[in-house]
Protein backbone atom coordinates (compact mmCIF):
# COMPACT_ATOMS: atom_id res chain seq x y z
CA UNK A 1 0.00 0.00 0.00
CA UNK A 2 2.66 2.13 0.68
CA UNK A 3 4.85 1.25 -2.19
CA UNK A 4 1.85 2.39 -4.00
CA UNK A 5 1.35 6.09 -2.59
CA UNK A 6 5.14 6.58 -3.02
CA UNK A 7 4.54 5.57 -6.87
CA UNK A 8 1.64 7.81 -6.96
CA UNK A 9 3.26 10.91 -5.44
CA UNK A 10 6.00 10.46 -7.95
CA UNK A 11 3.78 9.89 -11.10
CA UNK A 12 2.19 13.43 -10.02
CA UNK A 13 5.99 14.67 -10.16
CA UNK A 14 6.87 13.38 -13.23
CA UNK A 15 3.33 14.77 -15.07
CA UNK A 16 4.15 18.15 -13.34
CA UNK A 17 7.89 18.50 -14.83
CA UNK A 18 6.33 17.10 -18.22
CA UNK A 19 4.01 20.18 -18.55
CA UNK A 20 6.75 22.62 -18.40
CA UNK A 21 7.25 25.00 -21.57
CA UNK A 22 9.05 28.76 -20.52
CA UNK A 23 10.64 30.99 -23.13
CA UNK A 24 13.84 30.19 -21.44
CA UNK A 25 17.11 30.35 -23.13
CA UNK A 26 19.32 27.87 -22.05
CA UNK A 27 17.99 24.00 -22.14
CA UNK A 28 18.31 23.81 -18.34
CA UNK A 29 18.46 20.88 -16.20
CA UNK A 30 15.10 18.74 -14.96
CA UNK A 31 14.63 19.42 -11.30
CA UNK A 32 11.50 18.43 -8.84
CA UNK A 33 11.64 21.03 -6.23
CA UNK A 34 8.66 22.44 -5.29
CA UNK A 35 9.21 25.73 -6.08
CA UNK A 36 10.14 24.31 -9.96
CA UNK A 37 7.33 22.22 -10.03
CA UNK A 38 5.29 25.80 -9.57
CA UNK A 39 6.63 27.67 -12.15
CA UNK A 40 5.74 24.57 -14.49
CA UNK A 41 2.00 24.31 -13.58
CA UNK A 42 1.64 27.84 -14.13
CA UNK A 43 3.20 27.81 -17.27
CA UNK A 44 1.48 24.72 -18.06
CA UNK A 45 -1.71 26.71 -18.20
CA UNK A 46 -0.76 28.09 -21.84
CA UNK A 47 0.58 24.61 -23.04
CA UNK A 48 -1.32 22.39 -25.14
CA UNK A 49 0.53 19.70 -24.73
CA UNK A 50 0.01 17.68 -27.91
CA UNK A 51 1.14 18.76 -31.47
CA UNK A 52 -0.90 19.66 -34.42
CA UNK A 53 -0.81 17.61 -37.44
CA UNK A 54 0.96 18.28 -40.79
CA UNK A 55 -2.77 19.16 -42.43
CA UNK A 56 -3.83 21.50 -40.21
CA UNK A 57 -0.84 23.61 -39.43
CA UNK A 58 -1.11 23.96 -43.28
CA UNK A 59 -4.85 25.06 -43.12
CA UNK A 60 -4.03 27.64 -40.22
CA UNK A 61 -1.48 29.49 -42.57
CA UNK A 62 -3.87 28.92 -45.34
CA UNK A 63 -6.17 30.71 -43.50
CA UNK A 64 -3.80 33.68 -41.91
CA UNK A 65 -2.76 34.00 -45.16
CA UNK A 66 -6.61 34.77 -46.41
CA UNK A 67 -6.86 37.49 -44.11
CA UNK A 68 -3.73 39.08 -44.06
CA UNK A 69 -1.91 37.92 -47.43
CA UNK A 70 0.78 40.86 -47.24
CA UNK A 71 1.85 40.56 -42.84
CA UNK A 72 4.80 42.79 -42.38
CA UNK A 73 5.72 44.15 -38.99
CA UNK A 74 4.29 47.22 -37.40
CA UNK A 75 7.53 48.49 -37.13
CA UNK A 76 8.18 51.68 -39.45
CA UNK A 77 11.25 51.85 -41.73
CA UNK A 78 12.35 52.66 -44.61
CA UNK A 79 15.91 50.69 -44.94
CA UNK A 80 17.38 47.77 -43.75
CA UNK A 81 19.39 50.44 -41.24
CA UNK A 82 15.97 52.05 -39.61
CA UNK A 83 14.94 48.35 -39.40
CA UNK A 84 17.71 47.18 -37.35
CA UNK A 85 17.80 50.40 -35.19
CA UNK A 86 14.01 50.37 -35.06
CA UNK A 87 14.25 46.09 -33.60
CA UNK A 88 17.24 47.05 -31.67
CA UNK A 89 15.00 49.61 -29.53
CA UNK A 90 12.51 47.30 -29.43
CA UNK A 91 13.60 45.14 -26.99
CA UNK A 92 11.11 45.61 -23.99
CA UNK A 93 8.95 48.07 -25.89
CA UNK A 94 5.87 48.16 -28.09
CA UNK A 95 6.41 49.12 -31.75
CA UNK A 96 3.78 51.74 -31.11
CA UNK A 97 6.49 53.44 -28.73
CA UNK A 98 9.34 52.86 -31.14
CA UNK A 99 7.80 54.42 -34.15
CA UNK A 100 7.31 57.30 -32.15
CA UNK A 101 10.75 57.62 -31.49
CA UNK A 102 12.10 57.02 -34.97
CA UNK A 103 9.89 59.16 -36.34
CA UNK A 104 11.71 61.78 -34.21
CA UNK A 105 14.54 60.94 -34.93
CA UNK A 106 15.56 59.46 -38.97
CA UNK A 107 14.19 62.74 -40.21
CA UNK A 108 16.88 64.24 -38.76
CA UNK A 109 19.37 61.27 -38.94
CA UNK A 110 18.78 57.60 -40.30
CA UNK A 111 22.21 56.73 -41.28
CA UNK A 112 25.26 55.18 -39.34
CA UNK A 113 27.27 58.09 -40.13
CA UNK A 114 24.35 60.57 -39.19
CA UNK A 115 23.65 58.55 -35.35
CA UNK A 116 26.70 57.94 -35.15
CA UNK A 117 27.93 61.64 -35.33
CA UNK A 118 24.97 62.15 -33.03
CA UNK A 119 26.80 60.77 -30.61
CA UNK A 120 25.26 59.23 -27.41
CA UNK A 121 24.10 62.11 -25.41
CA UNK A 122 22.44 63.42 -28.56
CA UNK A 123 20.69 60.38 -29.51
CA UNK A 124 19.44 60.12 -26.23
CA UNK A 125 16.51 62.61 -26.39
CA UNK A 126 15.15 61.33 -29.31
CA UNK A 127 14.77 57.69 -27.56
CA UNK A 128 14.16 59.11 -24.50
CA UNK A 129 11.03 58.03 -23.87
CA UNK A 130 11.40 54.14 -24.66
CA UNK A 131 12.58 51.72 -22.15
CA UNK A 132 16.15 51.35 -21.23
CA UNK A 133 17.37 54.14 -23.02
CA UNK A 134 20.51 55.06 -21.68
CA UNK A 135 21.27 50.86 -22.60
CA UNK A 136 20.02 51.25 -26.02
CA UNK A 137 21.66 55.02 -26.91
CA UNK A 138 25.07 53.25 -25.84
CA UNK A 139 24.27 50.02 -28.22
CA UNK A 140 22.68 52.14 -30.97
CA UNK A 141 26.15 54.14 -31.28
CA UNK A 142 28.43 51.02 -31.04
CA UNK A 143 26.91 49.61 -33.75
CA UNK A 144 26.87 52.53 -36.14
CA UNK A 145 30.39 52.71 -35.34
CA UNK A 146 30.79 49.29 -36.46
CA UNK A 147 29.13 49.59 -39.49
CA UNK A 148 30.86 52.03 -40.26
CA UNK A 149 34.52 50.27 -39.35
CA UNK A 150 33.36 46.91 -40.72
CA UNK A 151 30.71 46.95 -43.04
CA UNK A 152 31.18 50.31 -45.26
CA UNK A 153 27.53 51.42 -43.40
CA UNK A 154 25.83 48.44 -44.92
CA UNK A 155 23.99 46.68 -42.68
CA UNK A 156 25.29 42.81 -43.38
CA UNK A 157 23.24 40.25 -44.67
CA UNK A 158 25.18 37.49 -42.65
CA UNK A 159 23.51 35.84 -39.42
CA UNK A 160 26.84 36.10 -37.82
CA UNK A 161 27.83 39.51 -38.93
CA UNK A 162 24.41 40.50 -37.33
CA UNK A 163 25.13 38.81 -34.21
CA UNK A 164 28.18 40.03 -34.07
CA UNK A 165 26.90 43.86 -33.64
CA UNK A 166 26.75 45.69 -30.14
CA UNK A 167 23.09 45.26 -29.02
CA UNK A 168 21.74 42.60 -31.75
CA UNK A 169 21.04 38.96 -30.69
CA UNK A 170 19.57 36.17 -32.48
CA UNK A 171 15.63 37.46 -32.79
CA UNK A 172 16.85 40.79 -33.71
CA UNK A 173 19.03 39.44 -36.25
CA UNK A 174 16.26 36.97 -37.53
CA UNK A 175 13.73 40.13 -37.75
CA UNK A 176 16.19 41.79 -40.13
CA UNK A 177 17.29 38.71 -42.32
CA UNK A 178 13.36 37.96 -42.73
CA UNK A 179 12.17 41.41 -43.16
CA UNK A 180 14.66 43.72 -44.71
CA UNK A 181 16.19 40.59 -46.35
CA UNK A 182 13.71 38.15 -47.37
CA UNK A 183 15.16 34.96 -45.54
CA UNK A 184 12.71 32.38 -44.04
CA UNK A 185 13.98 32.93 -40.55
CA UNK A 186 11.89 32.80 -37.23
CA UNK A 187 12.47 35.29 -34.77
CA UNK A 188 10.62 33.88 -32.35
CA UNK A 189 9.37 36.42 -29.71
CA UNK A 190 7.35 35.68 -26.83
CA UNK A 191 4.12 35.87 -28.91
CA UNK A 192 5.31 33.45 -31.18
CA UNK A 193 6.69 30.99 -28.35
CA UNK A 194 3.23 31.20 -27.17
CA UNK A 195 1.26 30.81 -29.87
CA UNK A 196 3.22 27.59 -30.79
CA UNK A 197 3.09 26.25 -28.04
CA UNK A 198 -0.91 26.50 -26.95
CA UNK A 199 -1.61 25.81 -30.47
CA UNK A 200 0.41 22.93 -31.01
CA UNK A 201 2.01 24.02 -34.35
CA UNK A 202 5.70 23.99 -32.67
CA UNK A 203 5.96 22.82 -28.95
CA UNK A 204 8.93 23.52 -27.29
CA UNK A 205 10.73 24.47 -24.10
CA UNK A 206 12.90 27.24 -24.96
CA UNK A 207 13.03 29.87 -27.91
CA UNK A 208 15.66 28.02 -29.73
CA UNK A 209 13.45 24.86 -29.79
CA UNK A 210 10.36 26.64 -31.28
CA UNK A 211 12.76 28.40 -33.89
CA UNK A 212 13.64 24.56 -34.99
CA UNK A 213 10.32 22.99 -34.70
CA UNK A 214 8.66 25.98 -36.62
CA UNK A 215 11.57 25.92 -39.42
CA UNK A 216 10.72 22.32 -39.90
CA UNK A 217 7.01 22.45 -39.41
CA UNK A 218 5.39 25.63 -41.59
CA UNK A 219 5.17 24.40 -44.99
CA UNK A 220 7.94 26.27 -47.24
CA UNK A 221 5.30 28.19 -49.18
CA UNK A 222 4.23 29.99 -45.60
CA UNK A 223 8.00 30.81 -44.18
CA UNK A 224 8.71 33.93 -45.51
CA UNK A 225 5.63 35.42 -44.23
CA UNK A 226 4.69 32.66 -40.87
CA UNK A 227 6.52 34.88 -38.15
CA UNK A 228 4.01 38.45 -39.22
CA UNK A 229 0.77 35.89 -39.08
CA UNK A 230 2.16 34.59 -35.49
CA UNK A 231 2.92 37.60 -33.82
CA UNK A 232 -0.22 39.19 -35.11
CA UNK A 233 -1.77 36.34 -33.60
CA UNK A 234 -0.44 36.30 -30.49
CA UNK A 235 -0.44 40.16 -30.03
CA UNK A 236 -4.31 40.46 -31.16
CA UNK A 237 -5.66 37.12 -30.61
CA UNK A 238 -4.19 34.55 -28.79
CA UNK A 239 -3.07 37.18 -25.76
CA UNK A 240 -1.57 36.09 -23.47
CA UNK A 241 -3.42 36.42 -20.54
CA UNK A 242 -6.80 35.66 -22.30
CA UNK A 243 -7.11 33.97 -25.69
CA UNK A 244 -9.94 35.30 -27.63
CA UNK A 245 -10.64 31.93 -28.59
CA UNK A 246 -14.42 32.95 -29.76
CA UNK A 247 -13.25 34.78 -32.60
CA UNK A 248 -10.11 33.27 -33.22
CA UNK A 249 -9.90 31.76 -37.24
CA UNK A 250 -8.09 28.47 -35.99
CA UNK A 251 -10.07 27.63 -33.13
CA UNK A 252 -11.25 23.90 -34.63
CA UNK A 253 -7.57 23.24 -35.58
CA UNK A 254 -5.81 24.49 -32.12
CA UNK A 255 -4.70 21.96 -29.86
CA UNK A 256 -5.00 24.27 -26.32
CA UNK A 257 -7.49 22.53 -23.97
CA UNK A 258 -8.40 25.75 -21.78
CA UNK A 259 -10.07 27.54 -24.66
CA UNK A 260 -12.35 30.45 -23.62
CA UNK A 261 -16.07 29.57 -24.49
CA UNK A 262 -17.46 30.79 -28.10
CA UNK A 263 -17.83 34.58 -28.18
CA UNK A 264 -16.07 35.13 -25.41
CA UNK A 265 -12.67 37.51 -25.31
S1 LIG B 1 -8.27 28.83 -30.10
FE1 LIG B 1 -7.05 30.51 -31.00
S2 LIG B 1 -7.00 32.12 -29.43
FE2 LIG B 1 -7.65 30.20 -28.43
S3 LIG B 1 -5.75 29.29 -27.63
FE3 LIG B 1 -6.10 28.43 -29.69
S4 LIG B 1 -4.96 29.77 -31.09
FE4 LIG B 1 -5.15 30.84 -29.14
Amino acid sequence: MATKKVAAKKAVVKKATVKKATPQKTSGKKTTTKRTVAKKKSAASWTSRSLMPAADVRTAFERWRELNPHPTTELEYTSPFELLVAVVLSAQATDVGVNKATRRLYPVANTPQAIAALGVEKLKPYIATIGLFNTKAANVIALCERLIAEHDGEVPRDRAALEALPGVGRKTANVVLNTAFGEPTMAVDTHIFRVSNRTGIAPGKTVLAVEQALLKRVPAEFLIDAHHWLILHGRYTCIARKPACGRCPIRDLCRFPDKTPDGET
